[in-house]
């Protein structure tokens, strides 16, 4: 097939199983992270896959790193908008710095990670954009007034992008997952991811492999009418 895909936060979590199910589909990927070494050392050594690592919230970074891997992978056709981060705090105790930490990678983060690769799509007259974005975004969530603000405002990202890269071949969708197995959910007190699970008209988790199977779905090329959606994958928990 010869589509190169990037994933950002590619070594854990979903964006492992995206990368290691966007490779399994023929797909070139790189796969960045932001300073877990080890985690990414392992990644490389089980998949094979490509691995690089920048910080998203830099936009000379991002752009740089996405200027090497197309150097090395060839230009990219799929970018997943994949890394973010938590930094909870009910909003009376919320501070600037975590309201500012988690808009600068998920949101700000989002844009560096796609604004670098949009010159080449338009070009080419191919691309597809996916973000990770979450079922949090969608209904708001205690605790979370900076994560919902960034996942909702991901959702305004990629409702634009699809307007302004329909004519020339390009796809902007997003994905909203619900509860998935990840460090970030397996980090959350014990006793409230049980009131979560709960919640869950699934009864579990999700599965990081379920939210790939959306990516590879959204990214081939048969995909191409599907253009400003959002596929919610969250066990029945919420429907927008
Ligand atoms: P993890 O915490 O397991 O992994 C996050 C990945 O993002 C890591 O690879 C990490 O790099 C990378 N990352 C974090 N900050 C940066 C940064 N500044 N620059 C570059 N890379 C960075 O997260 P999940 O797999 O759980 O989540 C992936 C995405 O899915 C996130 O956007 C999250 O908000 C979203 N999501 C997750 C849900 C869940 O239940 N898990 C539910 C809904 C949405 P490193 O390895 O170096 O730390």
């Amino acid at each position: 097939m010869g589509r190169v895909a990037l994933v950002t936060g590619g070594v854990r979590g979903i964006g492992a199983a995206i990368a290691k199910a966007l490779t399994a589909e023929g797909y070139t990927v790189a796969a960045t992270y932001a300073g877990n070494d080890a985690a990414a050392k392992e990644f490389r050594e089980e998949t094979g896959i490509a691995v690089y690592k920048w910080n998203v919230r830099d936009y000379e970074d991002s752009k740089t790193g996405i200027e090497q891997v197309e150097s090395e992978l060839g230009p990219i056709d799929v970018v997943v908008a994949n890394a973010g981060i938590t930094k909870d705090a009910p909003f009376h105790k919320m501070t600037p710095e975590q309201w500012n930490q988690v808009v600068d990678t998920n949101l700000t983060g989002v844009f560096n990670t796609i604004h670098p690769c949009w010159p080449g799509m338009r070009e080419r007259g191919f691309g597809r954009v996916i973000v990770i974005s979450s079922i949090n975004g969608q209904k708001g969530q205690f605790g979370q007034v900076n994560y919902a603000a960034t996942k909702a405002g991901d959702l305004g990202i990629i409702r634009s992008l699809a307007q302004e890269g329909a004519a020339k071949g390009i796809t902007a969708n997003a994905i909203c997952p619900g509860y998935i197995g990840t460090d970030m959910v397996m980090a959350i007190d014990e006793k409230i991811r049980e009131k979560i699970v709960a919640g869950i008209p699934a009864g579990r988790l999700g599965t990081p492999e379920e939210i790939a199977r959306c990516v590879c779905f959204l990214a081939s090329d048969e995909s191409g009418f599907i253009n400003g959606s959002t596929i919610s994958a969250n066990g029945a928990q919420f429907f927008s």
